[in-house]
């Protein structure tokens, strides 16, 4: 038996994460961590006895201890635990299902003990890639994707990277699709909550409506597979059936299908390099008969543009493109800023930002702060 932990073992690739160790029964859970989702961790010990798991918020952990004093669980608290949770002894890898670039410092937690990061949180790559890599490279820790579209560019590389000319990184286009500025002015956080194909987090759903979320994955493509942003193809596919594709030196164009269902990638990056037991139906072509493509409206959808421009720009311009994001998006889902508000808010904390070479973890801290301060400014 492998064995995991699983860092936001509530959230939808956490507990999508445990369903592949229901299914695949190959996997044992050593650690857990969430924030505050108290009765959900506490069916998670019972049922999967964890040797400690870890609350962000501290009155959960208060409260979670009562509730399992019973069982063998350690429980921890605050950052401080979930760090000790990614870098416990006995587990192999750490599933990183933090939503936010709260999820940095775990990460590098898990990576200084040179576990295996199977990388679902897409913030860490993007506030801190050259420091991550850096640091997985010194303790030898292996980072597999866990995003879709990583995982699809990752098994159609296939460790043939020196032939690599290009990347084809694909879009659902979202829930307003073919939609124009002035109709999105009016876009509510229920309408941005209804993904047409992927059922995620809170976060991820509106960045996916923004399409912020592929602007996060062009910068995390391009520390994942060491290439420059002007070589990936952002192509809207309405179906998300092709999760992405690369286009080798001789024009050979190799792409990874799969049905739209995150355990499959959870499982690759589980079982890497090798596979596992189905964890989802099998694809149907001629059920889904078409597929099709489009390019990104950039006129309704600024944020590929601008996190082009954060990743060409560097420093901890990719850190100010990501804390603007993370705070715009929690200002629109209280109902306290609109829907294309959101990219506005980032191109002006962009514009503010001071630009910084050779970004430090403490650089990469002040600037998200920064482009937090400015959107509460502004908003
Ligand atoms: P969710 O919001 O569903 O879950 C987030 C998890 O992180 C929960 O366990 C939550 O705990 C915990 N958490 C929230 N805030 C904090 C914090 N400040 N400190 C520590 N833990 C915290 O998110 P998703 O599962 O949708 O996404 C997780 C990551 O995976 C994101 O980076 C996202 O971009 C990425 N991803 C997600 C995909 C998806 O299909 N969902 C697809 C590809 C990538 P609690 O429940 O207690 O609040
Ligand atoms: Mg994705």
């Amino acid at each position: 038996m492998k064995k995991i932990s699983v860092l936001g073992s509530t959230g939808s690739i956490g507990t999508q994460t445990l369903d592949v160790v229901d299914i695949t029964k190959e996997y044992q859970v050593e650690t857990l961590s969430a924030h505050s989702n108290v009765a959900l961790m506490e069916s998670q010990i019972r049922k999967y006895a964890p040797k400690k798991v870890s609350m962000t918020d501290e009155r959960a952990a208060k409260d979670l201890k009562v509730r399992v004093a019973d069982t063998g669980t350690l429980v921890l608290s605050g950052i401080d635990g979930v760090c000790e949770c990614a870098a416990d002894n006995d587990a192999d890898t750490v599933v990183t299902a933090i939503v936010g670039i709260a999820g940095l410092k775990p990460t590098l937690s898990a990576i200084s003990k040179g576990k295996r990061i199977a990388l679902a949180n897409k913030e860490t790559l993007v506030t801190a890639g050259e420091i991550v890599k850096k640091s997985a490279k010194e303790y030898n820790a292996e980072i597999i994707p866990v995003d879709s579209e990583h995982s699809a560019i990752f098994q159609s590389i296939s460790n043939q990277e020196k032939f690599l000319k290009k990347i084809i990184i694909t879009a659902s286009g979202g829930p307003f699709f073919g939609k124009d500025r002035i109709f999105l002015t009016a876009v509510t956080p229920e309408m941005a909550l209804k993904h047409p194909n992927w059922n995620m987090g809170a976060k991820i759903t509106v960045d996916s409506a923004t399409l912020v979320n592929k602007g996060l994955e062009i910068i995390e493509a391009t520390h994942l597979f060491d290439i420059g942003v002007d070589y990936i193809q952002p192509v809207v596919h309405r179906e998300s059936i092709i999760h992405s594709l690369v286009e080798f030196c001789d024009g050979s164009v190799i792409a990874q299908l799969g049905v739209p269902d995150m355990k499959l990638p959870i499982s690759y990056a589980l079982s890497y390099p090798e596979r596992s037991v189905p964890v989802t139906k099998p694809l149907d072509l001629v059920e889904i008969s078409n597929l099709s493509f489009y390019n990104i409206d950039n006129e309704a959808f600024p944020a590929v543009e601008l996190a082009k421009k954060a990743a060409k720009d560097g420093g901890v311009m990719c850190a100010v493109y990501n804390g603007a994001n993370e705070a715009a998006v929690e200002k629109f889902l209280k109902g306290e800023c609109k829907f294309t508000q959101i990219t506005e808010l980032i191109e002006k904390a962009m514009q503010k930002a001071p630009r910084i070479e050779n970004a430090t973890l403490e650089d990469i801290a002040d600037a998200d702060s920064f482009a937090r301060e400015i959107v509460k400014e502004c908003c």
